[in-house]
């Protein structure tokens, strides 16, 4: 307990440019971490806790947990690092092994209001997030929230844990700011009246563009169209950012729209303020931003607002070079 940072400061050796986004890294493993380094990624925008489940397939005590987090809050020297609270659904579970699809109804994120096993592991989890929080930047994600009942949630259990871990004497990280990731449709046009409970939001396009166009995450046909050029997804997301912006939130992104070159264009005309994305696409999305002025991102949002078409999308992405 109350082990100090003792990480040196990320050096900022990119796109710190004006209104051109950040861009991070999303991680699912540990082994990750050097990757993060050696890419000299600004921020790890998502870790996906969740993955610590899937892989062991049994659930981690918040001590595992605290030592977990701070191996890849050391490992990451100083950057600041996105832990999402496990993102247990149906679907992720399904994936690989059938031995947790049975249990998978059962520590489904959603039924959190109402299952009391449910809210011991998600208050543990945020003890665990808070208590590694001590030996270097953290901010805390919560999946899919997709009702105010949720995000109210959340928020009180994180007050409840702070004052539990003060009660209890343990050292944990007094500045965490607190982030909701918007995955649903039905999330964007509450995300204005959230904004002054959050700390900033997180655009899931993996499952929003799955919820706005009646897909499937996994269906191959899915995969193979041009999604993230649909005009209605950009006006979707640009009222999100709109309405985190004018609340004072930024916006981070981290599905994988932000590593198609096409997506990167657009999240970034639209005003996103971080692109976190795998380790290995890291170059090529800061390739494609540096080919950006961000003089021309304003007229570039305004026609991609008009846009009728995937077709029109494309259109105006590709004179922008991408
Ligand atoms: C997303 O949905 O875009 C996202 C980043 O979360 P995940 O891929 O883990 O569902
Ligand atoms: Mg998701």
């Amino acid at each position: 307990k109350g082990r100090r940072a003792s990480a040196t400061p990320a050096p900022q050796v990119f796109s710190d440019r004006p209104g051109i986004p950040r861009v991070e890294a999303n991680v699912n493993l540990l082994s990750e971490a050097d990757q993060v380094v050696a890419h000299n990624a600004g921020a790890v925008g998502l870790y996906r806790s969740e993955m610590i489940f899937l892989a062991r397939r049994t659930l981690p005590t918040e001590e595992e947990q605290v030592e977990i987090y701070r191996k890849l809050i050391e490992a990451v020297r100083g950057r600041r690092v996105t832990i999402r609270t496990f993102d247990l659904r149906p679907d992720k579970l399904a994936q690989g092994s059938s031995a947790a699809s049975c249990s998978a109804h059962a520590l489904d994120w959603r039924l959190v209001l109402e299952v009391p096993s449910l809210q011991r592991l998600f208050k543990e989890q945020v003890r665990a997030i808070l208590r590694a929080a001590s030996v270097g930047p953290v901010r805390l994600l919560v999946p899919l929230v997709n009702r105010s009942a949720l995000l109210d949630f959340a928020l009180a259990t994180v007050r409840e844990a702070r004052g539990e871990l003060i009660a209890e004497g343990l050292a944990f990280g007094a500045d965490v700011p607190f982030g909701a990731m918007i995955e649903a449709t039905a999330a964007i046009p509450l995300a204005g009246s959230w904004a002054g409970r959050v700390d900033f939001f997180a655009l899931g396009t993996n499952d929003l563009i799955a919820s706005a166009l009646g897909l499937n995450r996994e269906d191959p046909v899915g995969a193979q169209c041009d999604d993230v050029l649909h005009p209605g997804l950009i006006r979707m997301i640009a009222a999100l950012i709109d309405a985190a912006h004018k609340g004072g939130r930024p916006v981070s992104t981290c599905g994988e729209m932000a590593s198609d070159p096409a997506g990167t264009v657009v999240l970034a005309a639209l005003g996103a303020d971080s692109l976190s994305v795998a380790v290995d696409r890291l170059a090529d999305v800061r390739r494609t931003l540096a080919g950006l002025n961000p003089a021309d991102l304003p007229s570039l949002r305004s026609r991609l607002l008009e846009a009728e078409s995937v077709e029109d999308v494309a259109r105006l992405v590709s004179q922008r070079g991408a």
